[in-house]
């Protein structure tokens, strides 16, 4: 007989392809759990059959998760204990769980995390791009303008950012980030983590193209595809001349207020005079609609 838990929900990282990266605690857990909810209780049963965990499996996925979640609810304030599982890396990141995490913390219930793999801690901790900061964007959008309007963001985003994706849009993929990013922005793949064919590709978008097509085989299994930050260029200007600029747009005239700036900065009279016009269409665009008088 396994300990018995605290009434809790347990969110447990499971691995992401090789069965060893487990934890100790969350074997442990998902052993003592009254049941766990599994994304998908067959491809889950795999897993816990290797490990002897006979617990009972439910099925919690995008489509019941709203539904379910008043029952999971109350069946953890009667005492019960219930361990949420995806079916690889850690539940919420890009998997079911939200729904039920938000409502059982929303009711007072203890959330518990069981930290462990996720991919994209994975594929960051040895893809030699800078760590420092980065942005993680789940799955890019499939449709071709919602894809550019989301690579558009990253023009000017210095840190590393990270997504999902599947082996049948990668090349699509790539191409828009070449199309929008430049076809020498650094690109990593991290394809097939922790499996038998894990591997690391870093190239630029336009090479990591052509790289890809040369052998079908790169193309196959899961990847997560990181994009190295833009590099500040000479023409950047920093945010606290902007700031000063701003304040001389208040008071003077575009051309007088960029050669002053220019003069005390030290920097591109014609560059400001360039950012200044950005500002005033961006304030016309969000300038509000005057209200009808009643
Ligand atoms: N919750 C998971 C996590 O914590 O990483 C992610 C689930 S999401 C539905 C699945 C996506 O994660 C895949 O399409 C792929 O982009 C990425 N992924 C998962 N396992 C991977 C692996 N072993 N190698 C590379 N990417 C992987």
């Amino acid at each position: 007989m396994e300990d018995s838990l605290k009434p809790a929900l347990y969110v447990v990282a499971t691995p992401i392809g090789n069965l060893e990266d487990i934890t100790l605690r969350a074997l442990r857990i998902l052993k003592s759990a009254d049941y766990i909810a599994a994304e998908d209780t067959r491809h889950s049963r795999i897993l816990l059959d290797h490990y002897g965990i006979q617990s009972r499996l439910f099925s919690l996925h995008d489509h019941n998760e709203r539904n379910r979640r008043v029952a999971i609810s109350e069946f953890i304030l009667s005492g019960k204990s219930v361990a949420l599982i995806s079916d690889a890396g850690t539940p919420l990141i890009s998997d079911p769980g939200y729904h039920v995490a938000a409502y059982c913390r929303e009711q007072g219930i203890l959330v518990i995390p069981v930290p462990g793999p996720s991919a994209v801690i994975s594929a960051l901790s040895a893809s030699g791009l800078p760590t420092d900061r980065f942005f993680f964007g789940g799955f890019l959008p499939v449709k071709s303008k919602a894809l550019r309007e989301e690579l558009e963001h990253l023009r000017l985003v210095t840190a590393t950012s990270v997504y999902y994706e599947s082996p049948r849009r990668i090349l699509d993929t790539l191409a828009a980030v070449a199309e929008v990013l430049g076809s020498d922005r650094r690109v990593v793949l991290g394809r097939e983590l922790t499996k038998t064919f894990e591997s690391f590709y870093d190239l630029p978008a336009g090479e990591m193209i052509a790289f890809l097509r040369e052998d079908p085989c790169r193309q196959k299994g899961e990847f997560v595809l990181m994009i190295a930050g833009a590099t500040e260029s000479k023409d950047d200007i920093p945010q606290e001349v902007l700031s000063a600029f701003r304040i001389m747009l208040t008071r003077l005239p575009l051309n007088a207020a960029s050669a002053l700036c220019a003069e005390i900065f030290n920097v591109k009279k014609n560059e400001l005079y360039r950012r200044g016009l950005e500002f005033a269409r961006d304030a016309e665009d969000h300038e509000p609609a005057t209200e009808s008088e009643n």
